[in-house]
């Protein structure tokens, strides 16, 4: 009887089935395939983004085992759980999907050198982006910085590669690895438990999302700025999680909406570019792009830092959003700009506080797109809003929340305010029992960061 030489596919941000390209070309060889997850720590990401990873590996599991397959689960280093457990499996070859986050480049490069050493075969893919940053570049040779060339570069050459189709059996081991329980892994910080109510990790979700969007796509240049509308596709957190290809999320729209589909490709164009950025620039989420603004006089605050956090700062749009994002994990992306700018330039408080705050509650936490956009409202990065666009809050809430909706649905203290009271209830003379007076001025804020800003220029 042959040998079983089983493979081990290594799945980490790439949580699906459907056109995931390590997996197809696993199933490919005809052998039989181990598919494995490790988490290298208990707290190495953020709460929310552990709440989705471990619903989405429930999801995972049970869709592998529809395939009459399972899902192993092991804690530690990749680079000593890998060789440990293909010497227990026998395993000749290991296949995964590339990630870029610096740490796991590193990571990878560990793992494929002490394999390497044993013989293990390492069959390597693309990751769940459109591009590979070391193939895309300026006429000069080198990495883009900014956003508008290297979309058109990227989606001039661009064209979704073959589908690769979730595969119709997965060939099993003579004798599976034992697996950890996701049982023990599920500890839902208590702040998390209602996410289930707003969102469904997992492919399955992923799909409806998709579908949802099929549907609504040709509004999303008019829509995409409504907080108080569902405008967006909310495909972000199943995108962290690569329960989706975003080449199917671009076939599919292409096919359905040929050119308009452009501008919802776009910001797909800017999660590439973001990681760009970061692969180009591995300091990204700690140091400030613009060498300049190392000196940016930021004030310490921890009582504005707690209102910001908490939803407390007496600004309706601005605690709408943190709470929107405290009660569900996710916040739409007009809101996004308008809390951190506020709190980057209208508390002075140091943009990666406000990033860590992210990183931490977000359930689509991704290091280069949290860092990235973070660094482009404080004005410290590539192609970044210039430092002296000040989001005007009450401006802000005015345009894109015109009936104070959204602040209605997420600040229930203004429920009973009309739309004019509503964005600035102490311009209306009108005091909320229970809800803060502004915790500062935003026009004299506006001036002290300006003034902040002459000194580094
Ligand atoms: C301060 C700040 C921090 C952010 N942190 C994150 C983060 O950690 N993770 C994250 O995925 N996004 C982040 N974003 C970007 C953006 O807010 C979210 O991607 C978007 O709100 C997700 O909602 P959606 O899927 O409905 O977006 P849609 O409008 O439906 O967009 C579709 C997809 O395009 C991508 N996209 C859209 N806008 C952006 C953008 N500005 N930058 C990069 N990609 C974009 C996302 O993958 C998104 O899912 C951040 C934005 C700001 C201003």
């Amino acid at each position: 009887m042959e040998p079983d030489r089983p493979i081990l596919l290594w799945l980490r941000r790439d949580l699906r089935l459907q056109d995931n390209p390590a997996l197809a070309a696993a199933v490919a060889t005809g052998r039989s395939v181990i598919p494995v997850f490790i988490r290298p720590g208990k707290h190495e990401i953020g709460g929310a983004s552990t709440w989705w990873r471990d619903q989405s590996l429930a999801a995972l599991a049970r869709d592998l085992k529809a395939k009459g397959s399972r899902l192993i689960l092991r804690t530690g280093p990749a680079e000593k759980v890998l060789p440990a457990l293909a010497a227990e499996t026998a395993a000749t070859a290991l296949a995964f999907n590339q990630t870029l986050e610096p740490g796991q480049i590193a990571t990878d490069q560990a793992v494929m050198r002490v394999l390497g050493a044993h013989r293990v075969e390492i069959i390597e893919r693309r990751g769940n982006r459109l591009h590979d940053p070391w193939l895309v570049k300026t006429k000069a040779g080198g990495p883009f910085k900014v956003f508008t060339p290297f979309w058109r570069t990227l989606s001039a050459d661009y064209r979704p590669p073959a589908r690769h189709n979730a595969p119709k059996a997965i060939h099993v081991p003579k004798r599976w690895p034992k697996s950890e329980y996701l049982a023990d892994w599920q500890v839902t910080a208590k702040w998390a438990s209602g996410f289930g109510e707003e969102w469904t990790p997992g492919e399955a979700g992923a799909a409806a999302r998709l579908n949802r969007l099929l549907r609504t796509a040709k509004d999303y240049p008019a829509e995409r700025n409504r907080p108080d509308h569902e405008g967006t596709s909310r495909l972000s957190p199943h995108l962290a999680w690569g329960e989706i290809s975003v080449h199917e999320i671009w076939r599919r729209l292409d096919k359905k909406l040929g050119k308009d589909a452009l501008p919802f490709l776009r910001q797909l164009g800017w999660r590439d570019f973001n990681s760009h950025l970061l692969y180009h620039f591995p300091k990204l989420p700690t140091e400030p792009w613009s060498a300049k603004f190392a000196r940016f006089p930021f004030q310490r605050d921890a009582k504005g830092l707690r209102a910001w956090q908490r939803g407390l700062t007496g600004y309706p749009i601005v605690d709408a959003g943190m709470r929107q994002l405290w009660t569900t994990g996710w916040m739409h992306n007009r809101v996004r700009m308008i809390v951190a700018s506020f709190l980057v330039k209208d508390q002075l408080i140091d943009w990666r506080k406000g990033e860590a705050w992210f990183r931490d509650t977000l359930v689509d936490a991704d290091l280069a797109q949290n860092a990235a956009n973070w660094q482009w409202v404080a004005g410290s990065g590539a192609d970044a809003a210039p430092y002296f666009r000040v989001f005007n809050p009450i401006g802000q809430s005015r345009r894109f929340d015109p009936d104070g909706a959204y602040i209605r649905r997420w600040v229930p203290e203004l429920a009973t305010l009309d739309g004019r009271a509503i964005h600035a209830p102490w311009e209306a003379d009108v005091t909320v029992k229970g809800y803060p007076a502004p915790i500062l001025d935003h026009a004299e804020a506006r001036e002290r960061a300006l003034a902040a800003y002459e000194k580094i220029k």
